[in-house]
C-alpha cells in the first residue's frame, strides 16, 4: 500500500519541528510503514496551485503556518465553525476531492493549559493571527479576555470581531491582575544568525522591569526557540506556573494528528521529538 502522506506547508519552513513531531509519533504507534510527514516550502503566489496539486501526490492532509494560514481557509471548499471565526486554518484534509480546513491553534493552546481558564481573567498580548486564535479559544471557553496590542487600533478591532475588551495602557501593564497571560506577538522570537534585539521581551511588551508576574499565575508564550524565553523564565523566576510554545505546538499538532488518523498520538513522545 502506498504511504499516506501528511505535510506542513510554509514559507520559510526548514526550521519546523512538526516533521519530527508527526513522524515520531507515527513510529511510536507501529504505523510510520503507512504513514508519512515532511516540510514544504511553498511561496505565497504559488500556495493556491500547488496546494491544490498535493492529493494527486498521495497526500491526504496538511498543516498550515506562516504566512498562508489565511490563504488556506480561503482555498477549503469547507471550513470548520472555528477556523470561519477565526479566519484562519492550520490543518487541511484532502477528503474525495474537497479540501477541508480546520483550526487547531484554538484547541491546542486549550489543552495546554494546566486548568481551564473559564471564569478566570486573561490578558492576550497580540493582535495577529495567533492571538485570533487564543481570543477566540479563551473567549469561547468562558474567560474574560483582555487583549493589548502594540498598534492599539488592531486590539480594538479584534475586540469588536471576537469579544473580550481591548486594553490601552499608558504605563507597564497591571500583569499581576491576571489569572492568566498569553503572548501570541512575535515578541522573543529568535532570528537564527541575527544580534540578540537590544530591547528586551518586557519592555517591548510593556511588562514592569521584573515582569510583574506572580505565583498562582499561568503564564503562556507562544513563541519559542532553542531556549526558555525571556518571559517564560521571568514568570517561572516570579513563581508562576508556565506553558512554553513547544508545548502549544505539540498540542496543536496532536490534535491535528487526531484529525486526519483518528487517533490519539502519544503526547511524551511528540514533546521529547519537538525538544
Ligand atoms: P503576526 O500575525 O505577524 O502578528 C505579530 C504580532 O506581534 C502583532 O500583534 C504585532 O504587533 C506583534 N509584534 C511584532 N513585533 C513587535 C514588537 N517589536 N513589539 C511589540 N509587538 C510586536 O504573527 P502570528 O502569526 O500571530 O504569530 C505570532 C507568534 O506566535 C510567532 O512567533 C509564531 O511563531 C507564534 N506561534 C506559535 C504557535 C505555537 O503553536 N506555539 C502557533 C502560532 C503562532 P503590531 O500589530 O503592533 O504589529
Amino acid at each position: 500500500m502506498n504511504r499516506r502522506r501528511l505535510g506542513v506547508l510554509g514559507h520559510p519552513i526548514a526550521h519546523s519541528r512538526s516533521p519530527a513531531i508527526h513522524t515520531a509519533a507515527f513510529e511510536a504507534l507501529g504505523i510510520g510503514g503507512e504513514w508519512s510527514y515532511e516540510a514544504l516550502d511553498i511561496e505565497p503566489d504559488e500556495f493556491a496551485e500547488r496546494t491544490a496539486a498535493l492529493p494527486a501526490d498521495g497526500f491526504v492532509g496538511a498543516n498550515v503556518t506562516v504566512p498562508h494560514k489565511r490563504a488556506a481557509l480561503a482555498l477549503a471548499d469547507r471550513a470548520s465553525e472555528s477556523a470561519i471565526e477565526i479566519g484562519a486554518a492550520n490543518t487541511l484534509s484532502f477528503e474525495n476531492g474537497e479540501i477541508v480546513a480546520d483550526n487547531t491553534d484554538a484547541p491546542g493552546l486549550l489543552a495546554a493549559l494546566p486548568q481551564s481558564p473559564e471564569g478566570g481573567r486573561a490578558l492576550v498580548l497580540g493582535a495577529g493571527g495567533a492571538a485570533r486564535a487564543a481570543v477566540w479559544a479563551l473567549v469561547g471557553a468562558g474567560a474574560e479576555v483582555e487583549i493589548w496590542n502594540r498598534t492599539a487600533e488592531r486590539a480594538r478591532e479584534l475586540a469588536a470581531e471576537l469579544g473580550g475588551n481591548a486594553i490601552d495602557a499608558e504605563g507597564p501593564l497591571p500583569i499581576g491582575e491576571f489569572d492568566l497571560v498569553v503572548n501570541s506577538t512575535a515578541v522573543g522570537l529568535e532570528h537564527p544568525g541575527a544580534e540578540r534585539d537590544p530591547v528586551s521581551t518586557l519592555e517591548a511588551l510593556h511588562l514592569p522591569p521584573s515582569g510583574g508576574f506572580r505565583p498562582g499565575q499561568v503564564v503562556v508564550d507562544l513563541v519559542y526557540g532553542s531556549a526558555d524565553t525571556e518571559l517564560i523564565a521571568a514568570a517561572r523566576e516570579a513563581g508562576a506556573t508556565t506553558v512554553d510554545g513547544l508545548e502549544v505546538l505539540v498540542r496543536q499538532g496532536a490534535a491535528s494528528f487526531r484529525i486526519w488518523t483518528g487517533v490519539d498520538p502519544p503526547l511524551d513522545v511528540m514533546r521529547e521529538a519537538a525538544r
